[in-house]
């Protein structure tokens, strides 16, 4: 039964684009962007044996990376990739495989190295630019990011496009449907690079657009049908965002109770929030969800902590201990029911950009930073418990947002902004105390209802309200008092990677100052974060 592949594969439903990765951060990117298109596309490691397929791809991407071909370690594609007889299109380090395949001296390290913007023109031949730029302007702002470059043009091949720099920055084959292009059209700074991979999957591999976010659903479902089997019993953790439960929810309409759903209330949770996920999860969405109350552990635990990692280090042990405990617990209680299977597999259910860094091509993609949610308790349960891991993790924010609205989850929650593992345990700057949680609670809670309340909470990627232990001086009915700094951070941003803070206007500002100061008790100064990430991050620790 372990890991039993699931009878029907997307790919054997759907025309499918193949993408290799090399390790570039935007190889998933690539996915995203043909599932834009309504195509389904799977990315596997660019040195899959492509006998091994039992599926043909209707065309093959090779990514971007972070080597050089020339290099002794350099990842290659297996050189059965042209045998397939389908369309190519090779980007960046994908452009200097293709051509170091076909010839070793085509690719050298080059003089110019071009890291952002470019401006590529594309060549007309009789009047014409080549299909591949079709639609497209003949001058176009692309984005680039390479050191290395090919030292001449592949056998049978000519120039489509050029750039300052790259006197081959596309190519394409006399006869064939092969090319290769050295800037990344899948990031946004490319203009019209939709519109190039739109060419390459709908005009020239003829991939059919039928992809969509419904049969999604119903794959995945059919998917961990298959995977669990008939008694088979899944654990996962819900932290009541909207990645969490939306796994959470698909995995109930797949297997109803036979999915256990944990959430831990580590006591830095926002106002009534456990409450509140308690009600949506099981009231409205009927999932078999455990809360467990283990705040009084963790505000102990945190006692004169007061380096940020240090926390975060603390709440996610603990967070582990907790899990454990609980685990038993269920597992207990299943072998002494009537119930048939055992626990055997552990649910993660997080977004693609938050494992960008760590699952792509060999480990690192060039590793940026870990991640709170794919940090240790997958490993523990994987590894440590024997479970098997279900993972429900390809697609994007708004994606997940998209996929939550099909499954009929409350526009609240779909658009719900993020919250950390750790919760307002890294809004307090510095030692966490009860009452310091309190306070950034209540003033989180003001706030963010004042952002509502104005109709600007889907504006605003990520609101806070975060507590400055220090204190300042004020006046309070005449009299001195001496209290808390309550800092406000709102941002914008399309991918969380980089932000601006929200650009609020002073009254509302100023208004909500005079309600936190008149509500919360212990805080005489709001202040405004204005700094952009980066160099700021979004959260303060
Ligand atoms: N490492 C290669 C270079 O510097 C490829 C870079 C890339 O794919 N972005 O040219």
């Amino acid at each position: 039964m372990a890991n039993k592949k699931p009878e029907i594969e997307p790919h054997e439903l759907y025309d499918t684009v193949l993408v290799l990765d090399f390790g570039s951060q935007f190889s998933h990117l690539l996915t995203r962007r043909m599932r834009e298109f309504s195509i389904y596309a799977e990315m596997l490691p660019c040195t899959q044996k492509l006998s091994d397929l039992s599926w043909s791809p209707v065309g093959i991407i090779l990514s971007g990376g972070p080597y050089s071909v020339y290099e002794e370690m350099a990842p290659h594609v297996d050189p059965a990739f042209l045998d397939l007889n389908v369309p190519v299109l090779g980007i960046c380090y994908g452009m200097q495989e293709l051509a170091y395949r076909l010839s070793k001296d085509n690719v050298v390290a080059g003089t110019a190295r071009e890291y952002g913007h470019a401006d590529l023109k594309a060549t007309r031949v009789s009047g014409h630019v080549d299909r591949l730029f079709e639609g497209l302007e003949d001058n176009m702002r692309v984005w680039m990011s390479h050191g290395d470059k090919l030292a001449k043009l592949p056998e049978g091949f000519h120039t489509i496009a050029i750039t300052r720099n790259s006197e081959f920055a596309a190519i394409g084959h006399e006869t064939k449907p092969i090319y290769a292009i050295q800037f990344h059209p899948e990031v946004t700074h490319t203009i019209g690079g939709n519109q190039l991979l739109k060419n390459f999957a709908v005009n020239i591999c003829n991939a059919k657009q039928s992809w969509t976010m419904a049969s999604f659903v119903d794959q995945t479902i059919a998917r961990i049908r298959k995977l669990v089997g008939p008694e088979g019993q899944v654990l996962g953790a819900v932290s009541g965002g909207v990645d969490s439960t939306v796994a959470a929810k698909l995995m109930h309409e797949a297997i109803g109770t036979r999915f256990h759903a944990v959430m831990v209330d580590n006591g830095c949770l926002r106002l009534n929030e456990a409450e509140q996920v308690k009600k949506t999860l099981t009231e409205h969405l009927g999932i078999n969800l455990t809360v467990v109350d283990a705040s009084v552990q963790f505000l102990d635990g945190l006692k004169g902590i007061t380096d940020p990692e240090k926390k975060r280090k603390f709440i996610g042990g603990k967070f582990i201990d907790i899990f454990e405990e609980e685990v038993k617990k269920i597992e207990d209680a299943a072998a002494n029911s009537d119930r048939a299977g055992k626990i055997e597999w552990f649910l993660q259910g997080t977004l693609y950009p938050d494992v960008i860094e760590s699952i792509s091509f060999k480990g690192p993609s060039q590793t940026i930073k870990t991640h709170h949610n794919v940090g240790g308790l997958p490993k523990l349960m994987t590894e440590g418990h024997g479970l098997k891991l279900i993972e429900l993790r390809e697609l994007f924010k708004d994606e997940v947002r998209e996929l939550g609205r099909n499954l009929g989850l409350h526009e609240d929650l779909v658009m719900r902004h993020p919250f950390p593992g750790p919760g307002i345990a890294i809004r307090v700057l510095g030692e966490v105390t009860p009452e310091r949680v309190e306070i950034a609670r209540q003033a989180d809670f003001h706030f963010i209802n004042m952002i509502r309340e104005k109709g600007l909470y889907n504006q605003i990627g990520q609101a806070f309200a975060a507590l400055d232990p220090s204190r300042a001086v004020g006046v309070m009915g005449d009299k001195r008092v001496y209290q808390y700094i309550i800092i406000l951070r709102a941002v914008q941003t399309y991918d969380f990677m980089t932000a601006n803070s929200y650009p609020f206007d002073s009254d509302f500002l100023a208004e909500v100052a005079t309600r936190i100061t008149n509500e919360v008790a212990g805080v005489c100064r709001v202040v405004y974060d204005v700094t952009s990430k980066p160099p700021g991050t979004i959260e303060l620790e």
